[in-house]
């Protein structure tokens, strides 16, 4: 995620930067770092933007597990911590997930399956 990313969140999800701090549980200089580009935005505080906005989406429609919508056979939905966790609607939170045939090795790498 970048600064112009992370500005569009927080304006998607209607917080001031010192709301956006107290929902991160972060600093105020921490959020006017993310947004000037000083700092790179963490995982751990990405991946909260996205469950957030999960949330609020999720008021619009119900979801789909992912292995329907992928249409996953069994044997890789027995492999997978998303299915293991019933988490069919949120694999994009949990790391280990194999989608595209394999473990991704860092939190990036995911983001970019998850997102495509
Ligand atoms: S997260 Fe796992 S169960 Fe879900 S689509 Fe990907 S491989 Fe299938």
């Amino acid at each position: 995620m970048d600064k112009l990313e992370f500005k569009s969140y927080r304006s998607k999800l209607n917080k001031t930067q010192k709301q956006m701090a107290q929902l991160l549980g972060t600093s105020l200089k921490a959020i006017h770092s993310y947004e000037q580009g000083w700092r790179s935005i963490p995982p751990a505080v990405e991946r909260q933007i996205y469950f957030l906005m999960s949330r609020l989406n999720s008021k619009k429609k119900t979801r789909k597990s992912c292995w329907d919508i992928k249409k996953c056979a069994p044997e890789r939905k027995k492999q997978c911590p998303a299915y293991e966790f019933k988490t069919g609607d949120l694999c994009w939170f949990i790391n280990g997930t194999i989608c595209d045939g394999g473990v991704q090795n860092n939190w990036q790498d995911k983001m970019r399956i998850c997102q495509s």
